[in-house]
């Protein structure tokens, strides 16, 4: 590299002058723990924050600085960090024993509770959503007897190998992006046989022509098509929604099944994405997004479905499943916190930072764009708008929201999930001073950033 200074390197400075602390435990730590964090998504240069504790829409790391928080756990919190309510509630609990072996009442109420709130007749809970993505994907082959899995290119389901594939390729491997290919994640190393990424196909997202013409080829092999509703892991991608009702056609026209990954989307609505596209799946894998910072994550579908699961039939087991914290502290959530009423007001507060944003970036006239939907939005910066995965990678300066990141952190915000490919979150207990205190140093950061020059990053795969 040149000896050239930019404003990346600059607010990479303050920021670590900033958060000494974090600094000295990460560097004691990345001697232990592979890059220091112990989730890939956590990778963050020069150093990733270390946090001491959360309240509400604030975070504050272990130097003291306090951020307004708009990662929530990377969507996992809409009820916001250590909730009053959710607190007291699980401290009671915790004093009646963390888990058991055995199920309790409230496995019963909460499993009620959702099937009435999605719309379905039965119901598994798992702890993760990677576990509930891939019960998901068992029952789809078992109840089709078919092998393959038609996944799109970005769209990201969970860490296991079923569906670690095209998450997010390099164009120049992953073939035409009308017809791209099944690229393992992890190249060049071979975390999987070969052959298990041929059972998953992979489609561009938003191009109904290129699904049909895939799907002609390998429909009658095709268990299910498996999609985030509102892609999260490539920012925020909305479809539009004859995008998705063609979908259903086609799964029904091939006798596949349809399976939403509601894992993030599932506290976007009260009823998730279906209520925002009035699209129903065959099968529903929800997580974090109702966990609340629990671990939590369920399964969802028809009676006949889901008797495919048990003893010689589809395994499902796990012995945190269903543990009485968890369950419980779920039902709080559901039943108390994450109403109808509590998730307009998100979409609210969400409307007016992503009002907030487009002003700015209109004003300083930046080469940026919001994308948000209901809770959840991203500042993209790219002038075009970006459709899928290739536009994510080929479109968008990842050098310069990075220093926007950075600029936002020096200033007390944290503004999305720091993953490039993330999204802000907002909870519940937001207010409307978080948003206005968030607008006024966007304002900063901007007008710092714009015309500067920044240190170029790509986007990789950060799985
Ligand atoms: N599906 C989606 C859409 C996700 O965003 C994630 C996590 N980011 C997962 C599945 C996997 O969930 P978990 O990390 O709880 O295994």
């Amino acid at each position: 590299m040149s000896g050239i200074k930019t404003l990346t390197h600059f607010y990479q400075e303050i920021y670590t002058r900033k958060t000494p602390k974090s600094r000295e435990i990460w560097l004691k730590m990345q001697q232990i723990v592979p890059y220091g964090v112990h989730s890939n998504w956590r990778i963050f240069d020069p150093h990733p924050l270390i946090l001491a504790r959360g309240r509400g829409s604030k975070v504050w790391d272990v130097d003291g600085n306090e951020y307004i928080d708009y990662n929530m756990a990377f969507g996992a919190l809409i009820v916001g960090h250590a909730n009053p309510v959710l607190v007291e509630r699980i401290k009671q609990k915790l004093e009646e024993g963390t888990i058991y072996g055995f199920e309790t009442e409230y496995s019963y109420l909460l499993a009620e509770e959702l099937l009435k709130r999605f719309g379905y007749e039965m119901i598994r809970f798992s702890t993760t959503g990677s576990e509930a993505t891939m019960l998901a994907v068992r029952l789809a082959r078992a109840a089709t007897n078919r092998p393959k899995i038609l996944k799109f290119e970005g769209h990201y389901h969970g860490t296991f190998e079923i569906l670690a594939v095209g998450l997010k390729p390099e164009p120049r491997q992953a073939g035409h992006p009308k017809r791209p290919r099944s690229v393992p994640a992890g190249l060049p190393y071979r975390i999987m046989p070969e052959e298990y990424a041929k059972y998953v196909v992979i489609a561009p997202w938003n191009d109904i022509e290129a699904v049909k013409q895939i799907m002609r080829e390998h429909g009658n092999d095709v268990a299910a098509i498996i999609l985030e509703p509102i892609p999260m892991n490539m920012g925020v991608i909305p479809a539009d929604k004859e995008f998705m009702k063609s979908l259903r056609e086609i799964a029904d026209e091939y006798n596949s099944l349809l399976i939403y990954d509601e894992v993030k989307t599932c506290s976007m609505w009260y009823r998730g994405a279906q209520e925002y596209y009035g699209v129903k799946a065959d099968i529903v894998a929800v997580g974090k997004g109702l966990g609340s910072g629990l671990p939590f994550s369920a399964v969802l579908a028809s009676r006949e479905l889901m008797e495919l699961i048990g003893p010689r039939k589809v395994p499902h087991g796990g012995t945190f499943n269903s543990n009485p914290i968890s369950v419980y502290g779920v039902y709080v959530a559901v039943k108390e916190l994450l109403t109808e009423a509590n998730l307009a007001y998100t979409h609210k507060l969400s409307d007016e930072l992503a009002k907030g944003y487009k002003d700015i970036i209109e004003d300083r006239k930046v080469n940026a764009y919001v994308s948000h939907v209901a809770n959840r939005g991203i500042v993209y910066f790219s002038k075009e708008q970006v459709k899928n995965w290739r536009d994510v990678k080929t479109k968008v300066n990842w050098g310069v929201w990075y220093a926007w990141c950075l600029g936002m952190l020096i200033n007390g915000v944290i503004p999305q999930a720091l993953a490039p490919d993330d999204q802000w979150s907002i909870s519940i207990m937001h207010t409307k001073e978080d948003i206005q205190k968030t607008i006024e140093v966007a304002d900063k950061v901007f007008s710092e950033i714009r015309g500067k020059l920044v240190t170029p990053i790509p986007l990789e795969e950060a799985f």
